[in-house]
């Protein structure tokens, strides 16, 4: 249990060495979390002392994934920036007895600083995982410092956190190897322990190690394929942590509400993009028109540019689109998919037009051209999919559902399956719904 006179304060360390992937956000995602529904602090740090690694390219791709996610952070720090502090604690390491200056560096600039082991047993308690044992005597007197100006990880790991007053440090399970010896520092600096949170690992769908194959990305590219970061953040609230019952859709506020550290699991946590894909057409459902067709439109722009099919309301021909295909798509960049029939005439062979237990064309035939005898006289301007409906209903009734409402569709489409025709016929209007019907009667006569 935090202690409730202690700041809650986490931080999230990434070294610009790569993108940030969901595996890095997700921690992120939980510091923020818990740093949230404490009224505590959420620190963002660098950890670019590895100059050669480093790359400011990562460092960018890192803080864009954070703003478009919207975890923001309270304080920033670049440990770059902080040789000075760590100079100090170095001194006072050396002069204390706990570390000590032992060969030449092999970059010839002074003296590795290396930790005096004490060799002893270290425990400490893991939130996740309960009691850690550690024998230290196996890490012999490592090595802290190439000189007094460049700091290795673990001290500048152990300064920041100490200094940054970080109540608690919830990182990868990966971690747990690092923190016998940042507890080794911490006790030799005269630091208090954080509470330490080792959270599971994100495992593919085959529990092998997340690979770019699953998915190890930058978030960004997410947000370029088309995904909500309110979705993302939901998906990620639950590798690894779930709220014990089967609620499933949670907003970033009630995540804040409701996480918890207690119902974090000690198993590895699956990333499955198909539960992705679902959570996110699950927030696109509850988009408002306006916002999702805005944020649609850049992935239909090709489409649009090379349409074969002149607009007379470009706007709403495309709204009317991309609120059909609102029920249907799991990301934004499906919004083309499969609607290429919106932009130019279709194409089928004559025979796609008969319905499976219908047999003579002649008979479609007649059913195309009553359509378009019903269809004729509703008025332009009221060419709406319940008015179409309604008008080609009975007489659809009559003759068979399929036999009628199969080649009126197939004969919008040129598609096994696609919205109803009412739908179709509605956003095509009335000009190219009567055009293509001809188009269908003209193919069987050919
Ligand atoms: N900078 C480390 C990393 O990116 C994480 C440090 C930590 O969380 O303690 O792997």
């Amino acid at each position: 249990m935090p202690d409730e006179n202690k700041k809650i304060r986490t931080r999230f360390a990434p070294s610009p060495t790569g993108v940030l992937h969901v595996g890095g956000a997700r921690t992120a995602l939980f510091n923020y979390l818990f740093a949230r529904q404490n009224s505590g602090k959420f620190i963002l740090r660098i950890e670019d002392t590895d100059t050669e690694r480093s790359k400011k390219e990562f460092e960018k791709d890192i803080l864009k994934g954070l703003k478009w996610l919207k975890l923001d952070y309270d304080e920033i720090y670049h440990q770059s920036k902080r040789t000075d502090i760590y100079k100090k604690y170095l001194q006072k390491m050396v002069a204390g007895g706990f570390a000590y200056k032992a060969e030449e560096n092999k970059e010839g600039t002074g003296k590795i600083i290396r930790f005096k082991n004490p060799n002893i047993k270290i425990k400490f308690n893991d939130e996740i995982r309960g009691e850690i044992e550690f024998n230290t005597t196996e890490l012999g007197d490592f090595v802290i410092a190439k000189n007094e100006e460049i700091p290795l990880y673990h001290l500048a790991v152990v300064v920041d956190d100490f200094e940054m007053g970080i109540s608690h440090i919830i990182r990868g399970e990966d971690g747990i190897s690092n923190t016998p010896r940042q507890i080794l520092i911490q006790d030799a600096i005269g630091a208090l322990r954080p509470v330490y949170v080792h959270i599971p690992l994100i495992l593919g769908a085959d529990r092998s190690k997340l690979s770019k194959r699953h998915g190890a990305v930058s978030v960004n590219e997410y947000c370029e394929q088309g995904y909500l970061p309110e979705a993302l953040i939901n998906f990620m609230a639950f590798l690894g942590w779930n709220p014990g019952d089967e609620r499933e859709i949670f907003s970033i506020n009630e995540l804040i509400k409701e996480f918890s550290l207690k119902k974090i699991q000690k198993s590895g946590a699956i990333f499955n993009i198909d539960r992705l894909n679902w959570m996110n057409s699950e927030y696109i459902k509850k988009m408002d028109a306006d916002n999702l067709a805005k944020l649609c439109l850049p992935y239909l722009k090709d489409k649009i540019r090379n349409s074969k099919i002149k607009f007379a309301n470009q706007e709403e021909y495309i709204k009317k689109i991309i609120k059909i295909e609102q029920k249907r798509i799991n990301k934004f960049s499906e919004v083309g998919e499969g609607v290429d029939y919106f932009f130019e005439r279709p194409k089928y062979e004559k025979e796609k037009l008969l319905w499976k237990d219908e047999n003579d064309l002649s008979k479609t035939k007649s059913h195309l051209e009553k359509i378009t005898e019903l269809l004729s006289v509703l008025d332009e301007n009221n060419f709406m999919s319940q008015n179409i409906k309604e008008t080609v209903w009975g007489y659809a009734e009559e003759q068979g559902k399929g036999n009628v409402l199969w080649p009126f569709r197939m004969a919008l489409t040129g598609m096994e399956r696609s919205p109803d025709p009412f739908t179709i016929a509605e956003v095509l209007g009335k000009e190219e719904t009567l055009s293509r019907l001809k188009i269908a009667k003209l193919k069987i006569e050919a």
